[in-house]
């Protein structure tokens, strides 16, 4: 089965925090155990918001890209979802362009990132994080990104976005939107989850979820379990995101995590417990990979067209 993963931290653990790539929890060799075929490299630029050398911790982070091990696609997706462990890159953190509309076309060039995260845990040129609270949306220049990443295919990353900015990207953006590392706020309440509206949006919108496997994000006292992640999935498929809801599993970028759910090689735990609970194989096949690979390959049409 086909398995993609939206949301990773390993470029970061490499560049920024020296880790040795074959001590990441992100390496081939598990993908490849795990039958990963597309694994989504987020360029983590937030960690010091727009105070931070947002632009050249991303550059850091794209000469390291080589060591993750697998090839990060920067051109068109195939017609078939990969076998073989594939990657493509994201952004984590949009001051990553610097409020430059010029930067995020040399990064679009460079890179072909299929999705920006537009803020991580702070201000920044194009609006404010959830962990600031609910209001202020977008800025000028955050309407402006989000029109140029709408004409290159770019999907808009909701995750650590504010409920006002999530409401503005999913009004303006013409591509479908998206939360790539999020769980389920009414049954985790952290402001990095998402509301029941904001669910029924993305499903509205014909978006994505990426259920993060962080334990502090599926349960408010960290002690999830495969279960956890389990019913967090469940209760999106009641509101209908049998089609949107799929992995953003934040390895490289967590500190804890459910027991038997702790590195690529183990996805087949959670579609295991998840086919134990009734799920068709075409459902898993859809949470498993189809749903994000689908959204990935209608991002990429809509740029060409
Ligand atoms: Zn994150």
């Amino acid at each position: 089965m086909f398995i993609a993963d939206a949301h990773c931290d390993t470029l970061y653990a490499i560049a920024i925090e020296g880790t040795r790539p074959e001590s990441c929890v992100v390496t081939p060799e598990r993908m490849a155990a795990g039958g990963v075929g597309l694994q989504t490299f987020a360029l983590f630029c937030g960690k010091h918001g727009p105070a931070g050398t947002p632009y050249a911790d991303a550059l850091a982070m794209l000469n390291v890209a080589g060591q993750a091990g697998v090839p990060i696609l920067t051109g068109d997706l195939p017609d078939a979802p990969p076998q073989a462990p594939t990657g493509v890159f994201s952004c984590e953190g949009g001051e990553m362009v610097e409020g430059s509309l010029e930067r995020f076309h040399e990064f679009q060039r460079k890179l072909r990132l299929r999705m920006i995260a537009l803020t991580w845990n702070f201000e920044n040129e194009i609006g404010h994080p959830a962990a600031e609270g609910p209001k202020g949306g977008l800025k000028p220049f955050g309407f402006e990104l989000l029109k140029a990443m709408d004409a290159e295919g770019v999907l808009a990353d909701t995750s650590h976005l504010n409920e006002a900015g999530f409401w503005d990207v999913c009004e303006r953006a013409a591509l479908p939107p998206i939360a790539s590392h999020s769980d389920c706020r009414w049954l985790c309440d952290v402001p990095r989850n998402l509301r029941k509206e904001q669910v029924k949006a993305l499903v509205e919108r014909g978006g994505f979820i990426g259920v993060n496997f962080y334990s502090c994000f599926l349960r408010e006292d960290g002690r999830a379990t495969l279960d956890d992640a389990v019913r967090h999935i469940d209760e999106l498929c009641a509101l209908g995101a049998e089609h949107v809801v799929g992995f953003g599993s934040d390895f490289d970028g967590i500190e804890s995590w459910p027991e038997g759910l702790g590195h690529p090689g183990q996805f087949g735990n959670l579609l295991d417990a998840l086919r134990r609970r009734g799920y068709t194989e075409a459902q898993l096949e859809g949470i498993a990979g189809l749903n994000l690979w689908n959204l990935l390959k209608r991002a990429e049409a809509a740029r060409r067209a």
